[in-house]
């Protein structure tokens, strides 16, 4: 919501057709004063929270009750849920000790007894809180697991951990039906997630302004390259430095790693050493992360500014930086993975690639070329404002909740 604005709907009638905010309130009058429950690992960090803190303002101004609850729980089991999100994503190494599937299950309980749902929509987010469901005895509401990572290959002792849960929740969410496809249920739905255009971290911003913050951290004399995520493999940081150093060969650029240090992800330490050890004191690489100051506002203006916007994801669920990039007119280079296929159009509003080699082609392309840029940039814009706001998101829960309540 923008912070001076009254309205978050009005807010949204500048940049859209009054149609679209109608319709979307006539939706929303069926479930008036209706509860609805969010559930997370964490208040801080990655995509889920993102969307929570701007998804639960908007429902309350639709007059629906919808709250955001997250559950505590002991760092140790945080090292699990990681493991749990890389096995799900496709590592068939991980192998989870009967201790660590038991604390895993021991957690699901402790995190029903903190929160209890009985909200008419129960809306459970990713494989932490997964199997709390099985505490509910006399299930209360509707109950909803919504998913946000890539399951299509899980490994199967950690699908075998939550799949077990599945059958008992009402229905099933998944960024896209392909990664569902192991799923045991019959109402499956695929809702992307969205951004707020009126968050500090995407509203408008004056070029001056952009300029000042990002002056800050790096002068402003060069290209600047960017990409924004959590220090994290499968976002795949090395090979980005290996881009650059293609690219700074032919023009000089300064590539940009900004990542925050999420409290469910303990890889994160460690990636940032690993980030900053390969880029070997390379004044031209600018490593940072919420530790220096770079918050909402700052990514923000890093994502204008940027020549260049790199999301050079190895498996992505969706990919919010695409989603945020692309907003702001930016070009957007994506990894050829996961959600970010359902954003770029490759080669009409971004590019999307599957090497080194062509991530370090496509920046070339888009520093040398910026009349194609700024098109490229147009497009997407125009793609999230149809497909990926907010307003649409909740459009599709609230489609949801008339399914399950037929
Ligand atoms: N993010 C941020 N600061 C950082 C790194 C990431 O604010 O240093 C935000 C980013 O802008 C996006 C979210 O965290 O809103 C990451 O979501 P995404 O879906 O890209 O990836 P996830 O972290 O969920 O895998």
């Amino acid at each position: 919501m923008s912070l001076n604005s009254k309205s978050i709907l009005e807010a949204y009638a500048s940049i859209l057709d009054q149609k679209v905010i109608d319709k979307l309130k006539k939706k929303a009058a069926k479930f008036k004063n209706k509860s609805v429950l969010h559930v997370n690992a964490t208040k801080f960090g990655g995509g889920v929270a993102e969307i929570l803190q701007n998804m639960v303002p908007l429902m309350n101004e639709l007059a629906i009750e919808a709250v955001w609850k997250t559950f505590s729980a002991p760092d140790s089991f945080f090292e699990i849920s990681k493991k749990m999100h890389n096995a799900l994503q496709g590592n068939r190494e991980i192998h989870f000790t009967d201790k660590e599937v038991s604390d895993y299950f021991e957690q699901a309980k402790s995190s029903y007894d903190q929160i209890k749902p009985d909200s008419d929509f129960n809306i459970i987010h990713d494989p932490q809180p997964c199997p709390m469901i099985k505490s509910a005895e006399d299930k209360i509401g509707k109950w909803i697991w919504r998913c946000h990572i890539d399951t299509a290959n899980p490994n199967p002792q950690a699908w075998h951990m939550i799949s077990d849960s599945l059958s008992r929740y009402d229905a099933l969410i998944f960024t896209k039906l392909e990664y569902a496809e192991k799923a045991p249920h019959d109402l499956i739905y695929q809702i992307p997630p969205s951004i707020n255009p009126f968050s500090l971290k995407n509203k408008d911003l004056p070029e001056s302004q952009a300029q000042e913050i990002v002056k800050k951290y790096v002068p402003l004399d060069l290209p600047i390259v960017t990409q924004v995520s959590r220090f994290d493999p499968w976002k795949d940081p090395l090979g980005v430095i290996d881009a650059y150093r293609i690219v700074k060969e032919k023009n000089p650029i300064r590539l940009v790693l900004i990542g925050s240090l999420a409290h469910d992800d303990p890889e994160g330490v460690e990636w940032l050493k690993k980030v900053k050890d390969y880029a070997k004191n390379d004044p031209n690489i600018i490593i940072l992360s919420n530790l220096d100051g770079v918050g909402d506002i700052e990514v923000n203006a890093f994502q204008r500014l940027s020549t260049v916007l790199l999301q050079k994801s190895i498996k992505e669920g969706f990919g919010l930086t695409v989603t945020e990039g692309m907003w702001k007119k930016t070009p957007v280079i994506g990894g050829n993975v996961g959600g970010i296929k359902l954003q770029i159009d490759d080669g009409v509003n971004g590019f999307l690639v599957d090497t080194i080699e062509q991530t370090a082609e496509k920046i070339l392309y888009l520093l040398k070329n910026p009349k194609k840029a700024k098109q490229m940039g147009e497009a997407g814009h125009l793609k999230i404002k149809n497909e990926f706001l907010l307003i649409k998101h909740v459009e599709r829960y609230l489609d949801l909740f008339e399914t399950l309540t037929k």
